[in-house]
């Protein structure tokens, strides 16, 4: 069994093309593809991507990636939380359905998707993009994807030059719903000889105006009108009182089941100029005229320009002018018609079977994905019973995607759990709103805060039986206390380690302190000296006022991920390391191993005594290879200045 995963945003063609390629990938792969339609556009996300959406294209200097430029325009992405959600919600959504190939049809999503795929080695999906609107093809410049599925070859030109991270660009054709998609059986779209020209009007417009369009064009006499009023029945009685003598050149229709057959039986449709109405016209080879309005849509703007690039029909923003439009096209026995009939057909079968081919693809896709290379279970490290004294690994400094990590809580258990750990203290960020200053405004969601708290306790809550159960490790909730200031010396990170409920982010250090104590949690100075790998800003204000906080302070980093901090040895503190994973790369790092029992109180009093404890440079067979390499580049200058000092 494999799954498909569509993930949806707030727009209607979104769910629109997921629906067929739902109904289509379950028709043609029976049992063996799944297909889960998520939206993952709802609350203030969907305004988010609908914000992003409207930017895309102007706000965006040439040559700048989406990420790049969402990160440029950071201040106001964040300030609505937006994007923040957005990756929790498609982190949480993927480790909920583990998915062999996710569609999707925004940006954004994209975005937030190749955050996954980048640093979660440990399950890959294939990616489908499948871009909609041309009106957003500038946002798709940097979204990394195995496919990207764009309606016409001008769209997929462009993308094939301006994104070198997709590795197929298929200019597909739109994907219509399958009644759309199958292709001309009547020739009309000119009108045959000596018949009357048959124009369908769909209806989505006031009363007022939708009686006068009618009346206009039944002034034109060798055309037949069908109106469709859908489920407006009131419209329905009145165009009926108004034309009660329309000599069998009006029909009126409700809501029509086989839309798509109605449109074949005409020669031209007249509507608004939405992108799925429009799209279904052009799939059956229709021209159409628009009726645009004052207020259009950017999208609406967009498909108002397909219809005139393409030549398939004409715009017009009065009833006079749709009349006016219509007498056009059929003078000279309707020349204009049938060239705008042509240019339609010929879009016709350039689109046809797309939905098709699009499901065809997603299904090869999923069939052929093999299973991911599980990590084996390691036991590095197998000191007997719990309850007796042994040698246990454990890392107390690991964040999730609560704040910055890229892990949900779950993922980081089953990640530490099979490899064999012995304990794990989640720290993730907090800070007290009031203080966020400097750099730590661009995280403003990427952190937690007090608001948060409860929900962040109840969740390791779950994790820690869970963690217990599946992998004997003990699960520590923890928090790492910002205090960031402006400059190193005022900027101090706390970690609290096994914390029974929320500590208040506004409380001084030293009360925090008291508080982790009072619990009887773990204070622990994190990354307390000059830091060279430059991944972050130095923290000293521990440091630099060591005496009075000492005894606060039950062990001082000595080591950091990649940096140690001699002085701390040199001082005799009592000592820890950690991984402060963020990545599972960052599993490659220090640890602290433990000679006790694996039990909280045992693991606590061990650090505290500080007696039996040691450290160790953690490879794994897996990210054993890897090098911060990126990194290291990135704080190239700042080595180069520490080694001159
Ligand atoms: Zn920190
Ligand atoms: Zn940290």
């Amino acid at each position: 069994m494999k799954d498909v995963l569509i993930l949806t945003g707030g727009q209607e063609e979104h769910h629109y093309v997921a629906r067929a390629l739902r109904d289509l990938l379950e028709e043609e792969s029976g049992t063996e593809v799944r297909v889960e339609v998520r939206e993952v556009g709802q609350g203030g996300i969907e305004s988010w991507l609908g914000w992003i959406t409207a930017k895309m294209g102007r706000g965006k200097a040439k040559g700048e990636t989406f990420g790049k430029w969402i990160r440029r325009a950071g201040i106001d992405v964040l300030g609505s939380s937006g994007w923040p959600q957005l990756r929790r919600l498609v982190a949480l959504t993927l480790e909920e359905a583990r998915p062999e190939v996710v569609v999707f049809f925004h940006p954004a999503v994209g975005l937030a998707l190749q955050e996954r795929v980048q640093d979660r080695s440990e399950a890959g999906f294939q990616r489908v993009g499948v871009v909609l609107e041309a009106e957003e093809l500038p946002g798709w410049d940097g979204v990394t994807a195995d496919l990207l599925w764009v309606a016409d070859e001008g769209s997929a030109k462009e993308l094939r030059e301006k994104n070198p991270k997709a590795r197929e660009v298929v200019a597909g054709g739109w994907p219509v719903r399958p009644s759309f998609d199958t292709g001309d059986d009547e020739k009309r779209g000119g009108g045959k000889k000596g018949e009357p020209f048959r124009v369908l009007y769909l209806i989505n417009s006031r009363r007022r105006k939708a009686i006068r369009t009618v009346e206009k064009i039944l002034q034109i006499k060798e055309v037949e009108v069908t109106a469709v009023v859908g489920k407006e029945e009131e419209l329905r009685r009145d165009l009926q009182k108004a034309f009660s003598e329309p000599q069998g050149r009006l029909e009126i229709h409700g809501w029509v089941k086989n839309l798509a057959g109605m449109i074949r039986s005409h020669d031209l449709v007249v509507t608004k100029p939405g992108t799925i109405s429009v799209r279904e016209i052009l799939a059956t080879g229709r021209p159409a005229v628009l009726v645009q309005g004052g207020k259009d849509s950017d999208s609406r703007k967009g498909i108002c320009r397909l219809i005139t690039r393409l030549g398939a029909g004409a715009l017009a923003d009065s009833p006079g002018e749709i009349a006016a439009r219509i007498r056009q096209a059929l003078e000279g026995g309707g020349v204009g018609l049938r060239e705008w009939g042509r240019r339609s057909r010929q879009e016709a079968v350039r689109s046809l079977g797309a939905t098709d081919r699009l499901a065809h693809r997603i299904a090869q896709m999923a069939q052929a994905s093999t299973e991911i290379e599980r990590v084996p279970e390691l036991r590095l490290i197998h000191h007997g019973h719990p309850g007796k004294k042994g040698l246990r690994m454990v890392d107390l400094h690991t964040h999730t995607i609560f704040s910055d990590g890229r892990l949900t809580l779950r993922e980081l258990v089953d990640f530490y759990g099979r490899r064999g750990f012995d304990a794990l203290a989640v720290t993730d960020h907090l800070v007290d709103r009031r203080r966020l200053l400097g750099r730590l405004a661009n995280m403003s969601g990427l952190v937690l805060t007090a608001e948060d708290l409860p929900d962040y306790f109840r969740a390791l809550g779950e994790e820690r039986n869970r963690a217990w159960t599946k992998y004997r490790m003990i699960l520590f909730p923890g928090l790492e206390f910002n205090h960031d200031g402006l400059t190193a010396k005022g900027s101090a990170h706390l970690l609290g380690v096994d914390l029974q409920k929320p500590i208040d982010p506004a409380l001084s250090l030293k009360e925090i302190c008291l508080e982790i104590r009072e619990q009887g949690g773990l204070t622990i100075a994190a990354h307390p000296h000059h830091m060279s790998s430059a991944w972050g800003k130095d923290t000293l204000y521990l440091w630099e006022r060591q005496e009075e906080f000492r005894p606060l302070i039950d062990a001082w980093e000595i080591g950091n991920r990649d940096d140690l901090f001699n002085p701390v040895g040199l001082k005799k503190l009592p000592l820890i390391a950690g991984s402060d994973f963020h990545k599972p790369k960052h599993l490659t790092s220090w640890k602290t191993l433990l000679w006790c029992e694996k039990e909280p109180e045992a693991i606590k009093e061990c650090v505290r005594r500080n007696k039996d404890v040691s450290i160790t440079l953690y490879r794994d067979h897996r990210f054993g290879g890897e090098s911060e390499e990126r990194e290291e580049k990135k704080g190239d200058g700042r080595l180069a200045r520490q080694a001159n000092q």
